[in-house]
């Protein structure tokens, strides 16, 4: 019996290692030696991910320019379109050409346009505009804010189009706050622009910020390779640990461990040293939590695949009650039954009912299935914005664990119940109603549990931080 374990450890360590080896090949072959270190890892992202492919001699070619057919093809396979060849609304695009199945799947989608006379164009250059709305539309990008290009397009509908590319954090455009929307995008710029719509992990901080100790509030906080949890983990800090902040790549902080660089969560790291006692080992005065379930009575919310939002998000306030009931805190929920209350009544309710936070409840939807995924909103104005970003961040980060759903990323916006509120605030939106696989989690009791859970832990990391603040 030993000794057949003993070989069965052996066989299997083997394989261990095997495996290894098989991993470190791949990644050095997407390792393309003509693309700068700095977008190693967004390309490698894509390359493993199939989106993009390089040339037979190893190459990437980063500065050629992306024809319409290109594009059509790295945008349908990053969404997973069928690209299956075949006949195609545009009499310059035949059925034997190899984008034929990107370019009709994309189009029906309305994710891609002609130039109006029944032509794609397939063999023209993809300008940097173009290329804006290819991927507003392609990943439903909705937000805008003050945007400060100095040559942004005239057309109010182009400039809103570059607005939602800046506010999302898919581009920064060049060096003097330009956009240049009639230049020719390059494959390297393309490219980073659909990693980052894929994974809010790489979007664009706003500066890289000058080295600065932080400290780490998690009782263990792993550090790895990479700025995102798909990364390699090289290492692990306690809490309390103080680390060399030096930079920034969207939620993630890259530190200094070990002389070399690491990446580490954010939503785990603060400004000021921690006491010396671990934060749920303290006693500390218990929040109110205002629980509001979106929508109710006659506003149904948005309606997908069979479910309607306002079932779901009472079903997970009501969920989330009761974890925060059992931890301890009190609850003020703006409603408990299937009544219509209004935006303004909501706010002011839990307001006078003494809350601390304020966390509203949604499920997102849109037309067609592709948009997916789970975003928490806050508004970016008022006393609190900073707690409410701090707030939206750790929701964020929970539900996207418990839920495993396309993390679309922490986002400012001016949402009523967001702006109008006099405590720290935040809207999430669990998922998406209209997207079979994000509305079976929906329907799903257990996956409903799970995002009060997510909601409830939030709460937790919110509290920590705030009772270290
Ligand atoms: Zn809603």
């Amino acid at each position: 019996m030993k000794k057949n374990i003993r070989i069965y450890f052996y066989v299997f360590s083997v394989l261990l290692i095997a495996g290894n080896m098989f991993l470190g090949k791949e990644t050095s072959a997407s390792t393309f030696q003509d693309v700068p270190g700095q977008y190693q890892r967004e390309i490698s992202y894509l390359f493993t991910n199939n989106v993009i492919t390089g040339y037979p001699n190893g190459e990437f070619r980063p500065n050629q320019a992306v024809t319409r057919e290109e594009a059509a093809t790295m945008i349908g396979r990053a969404l997973k379109l069928d690209g299956t060849r075949q006949k195609t609304s545009f009499s310059d695009v035949g059925s034997e050409s190899y984008a034929s199945g990107y370019i009709q799947s994309a189009y029906q989608k309305g994710i891609i346009q002609g130039d109006g006379n029944g032509l794609f164009r397939p063999y023209d250059n993809m300008t940097r505009l173009e290329m804006a709305y290819l991927i507003v539309r392609a990943f439903n990008l909705n937000e805008t804010s003050a945007v400060n290009f100095t040559d942004m397009p005239t057309n109010p509908e182009a400039a809103a189009v570059v607005n939602k590319l800046k506010t999302a954090g898919i581009t920064n455009g060049y060096p003097g706050n330009v956009f240049m929307p009639n230049k020719s995008i390059t494959r390297i710029e393309f490219a980073l622009m659909v990693a980052r719509a894929l994974n809010a992990e790489f979007r664009t901080a706003d500066e890289t910020v000058k080295p600065v100790t932080k400290y780490v509030t998690a009782d263990v906080l792993n550090v790895r390779s990479g700025p995102g949890t798909g990364y390699q983990i090289i290492g692990k800090l306690t809490y309390g640990s103080a680390i060399l902040v030096t930079g920034q790549s969207g939620t993630w902080y890259a530190i200094t461990y070990n002389g070399k660089t690491g990446y580490v969560s954010s939503a785990y790291v603060i400004d000021q040293p921690t006491q010396t006692t671990p934060p749920n080992q303290q006693p500390s005065k218990k929040k109110t939590i205002a629980v509001d379930a979106g929508h109710g009575g006659s506003d149904p919310g948005a309606s997908g695949n069979g479910l309607v939002e306002k079932d779901i998000t009472l079903d997970v306030a009501t969920r989330l009650q009761k974890y925060l009931t059992d931890g301890g805190y009190k609850v003020v929920m703006t409603r408990n039954n299937d009544t219509y209350i209004s935006l303004d009544e909501r706010v002011n309710y839990a307001v006078k009912q003494g809350a601390d936070i304020f966390i509203s409840i949604h499920v997102n939807s849109y037309t067609g299935n592709s948009a997916n995924g789970t975003e928490s909103y806050y508004y970016n104005g008022g006393n609190h914005a900073t707690e409410s970003k701090q707030l939206a961040t750790f929701m964020q980060k929970r539900l996207v664990n418990e839920l495993d759903t396309t993390n679309r990323g922490v986002k400012t916006n001016t949402y009523r119940v967001l702006k109008t509120n006099t405590i720290p605030a935040t809207l999430v939106e669990l998922a998406f109603i209209t997207n079979s696989e994000d509305a079976k989690k929906l329907g799903s009791a257990t996956y409903r549990d799970k995002a009060a859970h997510a909601l409830y832990l939030g709460v937790i990391d919110y509290d920590n931080w705030d009772g270290n603040n």
